[in-house]
């Protein structure tokens, strides 16, 4: 393979004695026992001396906004504290801005300088500034300046790049703080996050990093021989661990390929390997060297619009993280033990990652991921706080941090302080108050003040859901995702497996009816033992009964542990993501054809059977009313359904916001099917996420569904809501807003209702 592209570029350098001779310096005073400002006062002294020029200083940020002078050797001592700058205010600030570095011989001619009495440097005419940044986060400046009017050489900077790298590594291991500390230890200070709410509620409790940072111990190396072998030894582990992950997805999934032929690609960059090669040969640790190259990177992962540049760095960012893995032996299954009240914290996960967390989470953070995803319907359903898009917090986290989750606004404090953790508790006491106003008023029926009773089940896929049963005050289970049980699995799932598993399920609800979906997979669903495919949009691609009408072994096997489970008990199938009546025809004849074998087998069938079909995409509501009055009912999977009307991806946060659930568009549609239902006497619900939204769930029962299945936690709000109103003058509210062209129904509903002393969010 030839060389790659020079992604990460950084100047070709030779390495320089006088680097290595500085850091061993360097290396000596940070292992001296000192205080925080002491030691930051010896490396100025060191740098400036070691370098032969008058001025080295160090600026840190105190805040996001303001950097301030911390140590310096040349300046006036007084103004250690004093100084202060704006980010992007005169040369330092633009320095930090840029995160570039300024090398200029004539500073007080050159943009953006700002004269400042309090530190005598007009007195300077040489200007050279470099950021301290750690993967990407921004900490400070390193300024070197001298009276004499001169550029410094290639090689003085990258003595100062490295060197500035060491700061920002000991900075994250707090060497600065101690008394007379010259900063505050990183990772302590208060930080709140906002990002997009995911699933409503609030939660206190402690992070826990599902992909724990690594740390740096030891940016300096004491014998660059034995870093150099140390290097060379990880990258050869790297490139065999790529080559395996190469041979073993081979054929399968060509996006995993590429994005794995490109991990190869950069395990055998030689211009990679010799930069690395050559910090090493300049004094810093083989970790530092792999991280500094990750740092730079990730700069310009930051500042890139192109999605290909982006998507490669990327890559080079992970594989960065495995080379430092396997030379720190830190990361993924380290050990670390769960926190009480665990938060977890990651950039994305998938639905199978947080299955196999299960309930103990208290909240979950993500600084990626959406709402749309499975694995935000699985923290739904277990009502557990998600806030998605909270950028930053990985950089700032560290595990067993105190966190704070506000699942209503968005918001994450991390380390909070009093005032604030005393305010969440308020919250969180209020929303326990709301909790036992519900269960007030559990067994009570969800009849609105008209008298039409609206049936209100939950969403389930787990045997763990069960219980939320009894206690969430549902009539029966609308939709049980069956694939939940099969992402959960390292393999499929056994026959026998299967009819026990959905025993114990109609066990537990006692009698409640179930509507059993069969297996939804494919989207973002995907089964790791099952061969991934290659499409395009998985979302519209071989998913839900797509698959199991083409491989129908595994549907087979599901009816037939469904049939048997039921052993004589009322057993309700539907099946997901019906497009066409076909499909529901072929994929009914395969039950009919179940139930025939097992009355053959001489099993006990189910008392009474119902087939249904979920409508999610808008080609089944024009179906002829012939298939209406041949399916025995039909749910609505309204996230699907709401993602190809409006055709916005439901998984991208971008779009996904952008059409209202409300719309008069929608609303008007979901009536269309209403109706058809109605004229064939077809029972009709609704089973995406939207029923458990109260005004949401407002609209459809105005609209004439009379069965609504959500996730447990929000049965009590909705019940609570369809109570106390009218649903006749909803639905003349509801005609009112549509007659006078309101394109959302949102926001009349919210005012009648606040009319009515109603605050719905
Ligand atoms: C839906 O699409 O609304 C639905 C209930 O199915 P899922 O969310 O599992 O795709
Ligand atoms: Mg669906």
């Amino acid at each position: 393979m030839t060389d790659q592209p020079d992604i990460a570029a950084s100047p070709e350098v030779s390495p320089e004695t006088e680097s290595r001779k500085l850091l061993g310096r360097l290396r000596e005073a940070l292992a001296e026992d000192a205080a925080g400002q002491a030691r930051l006062d010896r490396i100025v002294h060191l740098i400036a001396t070691s370098m032969e020029t008058e001025v080295c200083s160090i600026y840190l940020f105190r805040d996001a906004e303001t950097l301030e002078l911390c140590a310096t050797e040349g300046l006036m001592p007084e103004a250690v504290h004093q100084t202060r700058m704006r980010l992007g205010e005169g040369l330092v600030g633009r320095t930090a801005r840029s995160r570039t570095i300024i090398n200029t011989a004539d500073a007080p001619a050159a943009p953006g300088f700002r004269y400042m009495p309090e530190t005598g440097e007009e007195r300077f005419s040489s200007f050279c500034g470099v950021p301290i940044q750690r993967l990407g986060d921004r900490l400070g400046v390193l300024v070197v300046q001298s009276k004499a009017a001169r550029e410094y050489t290639a090689d003085e900077i990258y003595a100062l790049e490295v060197v500035a790298m060491v700061l920002a590594e000991m900075a994250e291991l707090g060497a600065f703080v101690g008394e007379g500390a010259a900063l505050s230890a990183r990772h302590t200070h208060p930080v709140l996050f906002r990002g997009t709410q995911g699933q409503e509620g609030a939660a206190a409790g402690n992070v826990y990093l599902h992909e724990p940072r690594v740390v740096v111990t030891n940016p300096i190396s004491e014998d660059p021989e034995v870093e150099l072998g140390r290097l060379r030894a990880a990258v050869e582990q790297l490139r065999s661990m790529v080559d395996d992950m190469l041979s073993t997805a081979r054929s399968v999934d060509a996006e995993q390929i590429q994005v794995l032929e490109a991990y190869r690609m950069f395990a055998n960059s030689r211009s990679w390997m010799r930069r690395m090669e050559a910090d090493v040969a300049a004094g810093l640790s083989a970790e530092a060297a792999v991280e500094k190259e990750q740092g730079l990177a990730r700069a310009r992962m930051g500042q890139s619009g192109d999605a290909y540049l982006r998507d490669r760095l990327h890559d080079l960012d992970d594989l960065s993280n495995r080379l430092l893995r396997i030379l720190t032996g830190q990361g993924r299954d380290t050990g670390a033990e769960m926190p009480d009240n665990p938060v977890l914290v990651a950039r994305n996960i998938g639905p199978g990652e947080l299955l196999d967390y299960g309930k103990r989470l208290k909240g979950i953070v993500l600084e990626e991921g959406s709402v749309g995803s499975h694995a935000a319907i699985v923290a739904r359903a277990w009502a557990i706080p998600l806030v998605i898009h909270a950028r930053g917090v990985l950089t700032e986290a560290l595990n067993g941090d105190a966190i704070l989750v506000d699942g209503d606004q968005g918001v994450v404090h991390l380390r909070p302080d009093e005032q604030v953790k005393k305010a969440f508790g308020d919250k969180i006491a209020m929303a326990e108050r709301a909790l036992e106003r519900y269960a007030s008023i559990r067994e009570l029926p969800a009849t609105a003040r008209c008298g039409t009773t609206i049936s209100l089940q939950m969403n389930a896929g787990l045997m763990a859901d069960l219980p939320s049963l009894p206690s969430s005050g549902a009539e029966g289970v609308g939709l049980f995702r069956t694939e939940l049980q099969f992402l959960i699995r390292n393999q499929m799932p056994k026959r026998a497996e299967l009819s026990a598993l959905y025993s114990r399920v109609m066990d537990a609800a006692g009698g409640k009816r179930v509507a059993f979906r069969t297996l939804d997979i494919g989207s973002d669903k995907v089964l790791s033992y099952m061969k991934p495919n290659d499409e395009p949009n998985p979302a519209m691609g071989w998913r839900a009964i797509r698959v199991g009408l083409d491989k129908p072994g595994v549907l087979r096997m599901q009816l037939q542990a469904l049939i048997r489970a039921a052993n004589g008990r009322p057993l309700s199938v539907m099946f997901p993501f019906i497009a066409h009546p076909n499909e529901f025809r072929d994929a009914r004849a395969e039950f009919d054809k179940a139930m025939d074998r097992e009355r053959i087998l001489g099993h006990v069938l189910p008392q009474t059977t119902e087939v249904g079909a979920m409508l999610e995409t808008p080609s089944l509501a024009y179906a002829p009313a012939a298939f209406f009055e041949e399916v025995d009912f039909i749910s609505i999977g309204g996230n699907d359904l709401k993602q190809f009307f409006f055709a916005a991806d439901r998984e991208n946060e971008r779009v996904r916001r952008r059409y209202d659930t409300l719309d008069v568009s929608f609303l008007s549609f979901l009536e269309l099917i209403a109706e058809k239902c109605r004229a064939a006497d077809t029972p009709l619900s609704f089973c995406g996420e939207d029923a458990g939204r109260p005004l949401e769930a407002l609209c459809f029962a105005a609209l004439g569904f009379t069965s609504l299945s959500m996730r447990p936690a929000s049965i009590g709000p909705v019940k609570h809501l369809l109570r106390s109103v009218d649903l006749r003058e909803v639905r003349a509210e509801i005609d009112r807003a549509r007659e006078s062209g309101e394109q959302s129904i949102r926001g009349p509903l919210r005012q009648w209702l606040s009319r009515a002393g109603w605050y719905v969010a």
